[in-house]
């Protein structure tokens, strides 16, 4: 089972597609070190994202005790502060990190909210390799705002060694918004083509697996069903800052339990974890995140192999690929079906002076998730 730690909703960008950092948390509200010790053991990959992480004072702490928990450790960072992550990187080299980067310089601080952020995070995770750090990458939001760049910020992470990991928009309670719509999903999903064949024609496995979720997001991003249904709450679960374990972090009515309240073991057994399995087994939603494709895209057998499906579409690929025969990505989608979507224009936060506001006494999940319905077609 794969696992998100989600320690803080404290965050210092200011994202048009992700406003955690508008409903700050107060540190001494915030998933404690004993409650996370109630964790066991085995989990596949545990990655610790936010809110953003760097700002927990005990995020040290945090990676030590969870670091004999999980096969491959992650600690997803929007990059502000890389200075925080040299020391944990240097005590445990293969923990994997991710700085969030939307495009180049002007793009990506736009749409983040974030004065130099690029600068500060390119150099950032270069540091981070130089203390030894060996699965590094850039994570990126594909938008329309962003999309013409996305092979080339596939190609310039390559360059400099790092990995680079894609989603999309996606409204869910994570990132309190539920008005993420392309303006053109056609448009966008045709430029995901191209970073498909990139990734076909490299050396690197993680990379032709990595086209097969891209090919995923094409789907997403057109509406059109999920490539291979989805697992939530058998294959992975989220804890947020308040301790509440939910199958997803896209619907408020998928919580599992509360960590601080209860041990792991009845939190996933139980009745009222066969009604929320069975309430995923059903839905309707589209979503394609990481987590959610990865896990669906891995063999029940091991987490290390993947599905026949995937399996058979990146071979069938990868030999065109090395053959020099052209790859047609529009014989697997429709592109004459593409859903209805509302034209809802992000807000850049750049020039802003809007500031996270703290609210307190949310003392029960009404308070905390005040948005309710977050629609992914
Ligand atoms: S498909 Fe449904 S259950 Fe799965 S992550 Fe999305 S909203 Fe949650």
């Amino acid at each position: 089972m794969d696992l998100t730690i989600i320690p803080t909703f404290r965050c210092n960008s200011r994202c048009q597609m992700c406003y955690v950092w508008k409903s700050p948390t107060e540190p001494k509200e915030e998933l404690r070190l004993s409650t996370l010790e109630k964790l066991p053991d085995g989990f596949d990959n545990i990655n610790v994202s936010g809110g953003e992480p760097t700002l927990r004072k005990d995020l040290p702490e945090i990676i030590d005790l969870i670091y004999p928990k999980g096969r491959i450790i992650e600690i997803s960072s929007n990059g502000l502060r890389p200075e925080k992550l040299i020391a944990i990187i240097k005590k445990y080299p293969d923990i994997k990190v991710r700085f969030s980067l939307e495009g180049d310089a002007a793009t990506s601080n736009r749409i983040r909210g974030e004065k130099n952020g690029f600068a500060i995070k390119t150099e950032g995770l270069r540091k981070l390799k130089e203390a030894g750090g060996t699965d590094l990458g850039f994570a990126l939001v594909i938008q329309d705002e962003n999309v013409e760049q996305l092979v080339n910020i596939y190609e310039f992470s390559q360059k400099e060694g790092f990995e680079l990991a894609t989603s999309t928009l996606h409204n869910a309670w994570q990132f309190y918004k539920n008005d993420n719509y392309f303006y053109d999903r056609t448009q966008v999903a045709k430029q995901v083509e191209g970073l498909v064949i990139s990734m076909l024609k490299t050396n690197n496995v993680k990379n032709w697996f990595r086209a097969y979720l891209n090919l995923g997001l094409i789907e997403k991003i057109l509406g059109h069903n999920r490539l291979i249904k989805c697992t939530a709450g058998s294959d992975f679960a989220f804890i947020d800052p308040w301790s509440d374990v939910w199958a997803c972090n896209v619907r408020t009515d998928l919580p599992l339990g509360n960590l601080e309240r209860q041990n792991w073991r009845d939190i996933i057994s139980g009745s009222q974890y066969n009604d929320i399995t069975y309430k995923v087994e059903n839905c309707k939603q589209n979503c394609w995140m990481v987590t959610t494709a990865r896990t669906a895209m891995r063999s029940s057998l091991s987490p290390k192999l993947p599905k026949l499906e995937p399996l058979l579409w990146v071979l069938k690929n990868k030999i065109k690929a090395t053959l020099g025969i052209d790859i047609h990505i529009e014989q697997y989608i429709d592109y004459g079906n593409v859903s209805d979507t509302p034209i809802i224009e992000r807000i850049n936060f750049l020039d802003h002076k809007d500031k996270g506001k703290l609210e307190r006494g949310r003392d029960t999940i009404e308070k905390r998730y005040p948005l309710k319905e977050f629609e992914n077609t």
